[in-house]
């Protein structure tokens, strides 16, 4: 039986691998489910699935997680040490589904254990890309994408020579406000923002989809985990979403991977690999679909866009700083304390004061510089936010 873990099993990647794995329960042992703050799906799905541990990010929900799980026989824990004590155990697949930042430690230490890292996780290449990279090789793990982008690329990458590789497409949905009144931007809601064209998916990243800074972070991405240059990386807008990528080879050929707006292909591909297996996704009618369109993005509506490629030319540790202004900006507009147009401007700003510091391209990329920069940038964000406030 393959030995399975989900971290940020309550959330919508999370739950999707929840549903794959439930589908074929005799297939798997489930070693540890983790959330933060949804503590009643966490204790149904680690009875439905009997795991080994059932952890929350969060020590005050400890006793509600204990009592509910209370003669199960399944273990509980709390808090982050927890988190990665739980990334130790022993598994051959683990999900990394945590939203944000946070999601780094625990995917950092189940590389240490030779095992299958399914990365959902997409902070954790953004912040860390070389260093997560590293990890895999000195412990024999292996990384496989589970961003439906990327696990598009890697699909069409699969038999091919990685030198013959000229450049690789990234579709974008355009977002909530793709036709929206450009001047109007500044003025669109949270509620507004939340509501995706073709994915279901978690808030917050679909917040980063109407501002493209989901496709940002995707751009960097897509030079951590294939190592392919900034210049070979290129966005463009594909309103229906069914081509999640295309890799475009030196002899002119297109490779596109195209399939449904359905998580779940790409989570159980990454299960499933190095096979491929029956996944219960719609079946595309393309005589149905009829027809598929591609626009160029438009750098004034989406100038995230713009910074990703600042912050892939830089390299070091801009990525960290990106995130994380990217983070705190978010919460900001999430919090009312900021416009939608804000988040773009305070990013750039906040990259260019760090970038304008010395050293930071060529500070070498360790956990505790990760950590330097990370505070350094959110700090400077909230000064940022604050300005706008006063
Ligand atoms: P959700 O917000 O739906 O879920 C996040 C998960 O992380 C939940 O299990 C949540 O627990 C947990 N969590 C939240 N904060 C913390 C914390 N501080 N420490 C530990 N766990 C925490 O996110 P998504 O599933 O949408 O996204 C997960 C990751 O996958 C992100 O990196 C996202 O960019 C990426 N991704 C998502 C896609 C999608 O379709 N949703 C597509 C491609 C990539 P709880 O809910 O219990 O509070
Ligand atoms: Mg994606």
């Amino acid at each position: 039986m393959k030995r399975v873990s989900i971290f940020g099993a309550t959330g919508s990647i999370g739950q999707n691998t929840v549903n794959l794995i439930g589908r074929n329960r005799d297939e798997y042992q489930v070693v540890a489910l983790t959330g933060s703050q949804n503590i009643s799906q966490l204790i149904m799905d680690a009875k439905m699935l009997q795991a080994e541990i059932a952890v929350t990010s969060d020590p005050s929900r400890l006793t509600e997680l204990r009592d509910g799980l209370v003669g199960s026989g399944i273990d509980v824990a709390a808090g982050d040490a927890a988190l990665i004590d739980a990334a130790a155990r022993p598994a051959d697949w683990i999900m990394s589904a945590i939203i944000g930042a946070a999601g780094l430690r625990p995917g950092l230490e189940a590389l240490k254990h030779g095992t299958v890292l399914a990365l959902a996780n997409k902070e954790s290449l953004v912040t860390a890309g070389p260093l997560l990279m590293s990890e895999a090789e000195r412990f024999g793990s292996t990384i496989l994408p589970v961003d439906s982008e990327h696990s598009a690329v890697f699909q069409a990458l699969v038999g091919e020579d990685l030198t013959t590789v000229e450049r690789v497409i990234i579709t974008a949905s355009g977002g909530a406000f793709r036709d929206h009144p450009l001047s109007a931007l500044d003025n669109v809601t949270v509620e507004e923002a939340s509501k995706h064209p073709n994915w279901d998916m978690g808030q917050r990243i679909t917040i980063d989809s109407a501002s493209m800074f989901n496709k940002a972070m995707e751009l960097i991405e897509t030079k951590e985990f294939f190592g392919v240059r900034p210049d070979q990386i290129e966005t463009i807008i594909h309103p229906e979403s069914l081509i999640h990528a295309l890799v475009g080879f030196k002899d002119g050929a297109l490779m596109a991977h195209v399939g449904p707006h359905d998580m779940r292909h790409a989570i159980g591909f990454a299960l499933n690999w190095p096979f491929r297996k029956d996944l219960p996704v719609q079946r595309l009618d393309l005589a149905k679909i009829g027809q598929l369109n591609f626009l160029e993005p438009d750098l004034a509506r989406y100038p995230a866009l713009m910074i990703a490629h600042k912050v892939m030319e830089a390299g070091g540790l801009t990525g960290a700083v990106f995130n994380a202004a990217k983070e705190r900006a978010l919460d900001a507009f999430i919090a009312g304390a900021c416009s939608f147009t804000d988040m773009a401007r305070i990013v750039d700003r906040v990259v260019d004061l760090v970038l304008a510091r010395e050293g930071l391209q060529n500070a070498s990329i360790t956990l505790d510089n990760i950590n330097e920069v990370d505070a350094m940038a959110r700090a400077l964000t909230s000064e940022e936010i604050a300005k706008l406030e006063s």
